[in-house]
């Protein structure tokens, strides 16, 4: 049985939240999930990033930490039967965190939840705070893949996005991830920049590929509103390349990463074998996880709550041992089959109409025949079997295919 179905089906507990603890003929089953800590600190602030994040002061990333271990600790009290196999530090900008702080958050963590000897352990790192000494800690905290923020490695792109690194300090951060002997690497880069050509991205990528790291993250530049790129996007100051060619930058994508090895298995990753994101895939494919700090999203699979992105009043809750402010939805079979079409969309292995049915009592094929003929007929998804995935030619258009089918 999948763990999704253990937290559904058998989950007890209070009526804020359910506990994830499953009995089965009673028996206590463990379920597996996925653990998240934001760490809202950055030297910087960069011009187009909309997480929740912000210059720290050394005082205050002390009060922090202790807040995350007070969170940990009741939410590690209210689901016993969860087991943690995939940790993941994200931020905001972790690794700008003393290695004795990240020892220490992690004691917390292993102390008040249980983590999976075998757990994949992710720390997001820029490229500029990396040293050998905070890599040699890293590992012998148990931490097992580096997700480098590299996004270009073109200097004049770097600076216009407001990054604090150059391209030299990417290239020599990813040599010293391999040289203190990380092999689980992985690389975020961003296309449809400002101004950039063809030529700049695909120079982008073969930099990324002769590095040759396990996993490479793709993303096409989003203009949030509430950030300096969305200012000067209003103001027309922005030349942002046109959707046709971002859709030939992604057709470059594609091809450059697949003939070097590279398989898509969402829309914006590609890995080598083996070499996916187990955590990332816990929330494509609908398993559990919780999620600490300010604007951390958790999810019991009946429930899901999203912390208020709120650095004071997560302190002063947590301070006084309470939970932090929060805003919960409930997941109802509707939403939950809805995001179940939605996410499993986005990966590779697309959707399976049995499950639909089994799972959510939904059947796409009565639902959304015409749809789905129509869109098979144009090529934008294919049909194989009981499975339903993008076809190349859907993939740049994601969005528009997915909402004609929930
Ligand atoms: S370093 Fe990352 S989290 Fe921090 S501002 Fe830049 S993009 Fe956002």
């Amino acid at each position: 049985m999948r763990p999704a179905d253990n937290g559904r089906i058998f989950c007890l507990g209070p009526s804020c939240r359910v506990n994830g603890i499953a009995y089965i003929a009673g028996m206590t089953v463990e379920i597996s999930a996925g653990l998240y800590a934001h760490i809202p600190f950055c030297k910087n602030l960069c011009l187009y990033c909309d997480f929740y994040s912000k210059i720290g002061s050394g005082s205050e990333i002390e009060r922090y930490l202790d807040s995350l271990t007070g969170e940990a600790a009741l939410l590690g009290r209210e689901y016993v039967g969860y087991r943690y196999d995939t940790v993941f530090l994200g931020g905001g900008t972790p690794s700008i965190l003393e290695p004795v702080q990240i020892r220490r958050l992690f004691d917390s963590l292993r102390s008040a939840m249980r983590i999976s000897t075998k757990a994949e352990i992710t720390i997001e790192c820029n490229p500029s705070s990396l040293t050998s000494e905070s890599l040699e800690n890293y590992k012998a905290i148990g931490i097992n893949r580096i997700s480098l923020g590299v996004q270009s490695f073109d200097d004049r792109h770097l600076r216009r996005l407001g990054r604090t690194h150059t391209a030299a300090e990417a290239r020599a951060a990813f040599e010293l991830v391999r040289r203190c002997g990380f092999d689980n690497i992985s690389v975020d880069l961003i296309y449809g920049l400002p101004d950039q050509t063809l030529e700049e991205w695909t120079a982008d990528l073969d930099q990324a590929i002769e590095f040759g790291p396990g996993h490479i993250s793709a993303y096409n530049l989003i203009i949030e509103d509430e950030t300096p790129f969305g200012e000067l996007y209003r103001r027309g100051e922005l030349d942002l390349p046109p959707d046709s060619f971002q859709g030939e930058m992604y057709a470059t994508l594609k091809e450059r990463l697949g003939g070097a090895g590279y398989a898509r298995y969402e829309i914006s990753n590609f890995a080598r074998p083996g070499r996916e994101c187990r955590h990332n895939l816990k929330y494509w494919r609908l398993e559990p996880y919780i999620g600490l700090g300010p604007s951390a999203v958790s999810s019991n699979l009946a429930l899901r709550w999203k912390n208020k992105p709120d650095l004071d009043s997560y302190l002063r809750s947590l301070e006084s041992g309470q939970p932090p402010p929060h805003e919960t939805e409930e997941l109802t079979p509707e939403k939950t089959r809805q995001e179940y079409i939605m996410l499993s969309l986005r990966l590779a292995e697309g959707l399976s109409l049995d499950e639909l049915k089994t799972r959510y009592d939904y059947d796409l094929i009565r639902e959304r025949g015409e749809s789905l003929k129509a869109l098979a007929s144009n090529e934008l998804v294919v049909i194989d079997g009981d499975r339903v995935r993008l076809a190349d030619k859907g993939l740049f258009i994601s969005d528009e295919i997915i909402v004609k089918l929930i």
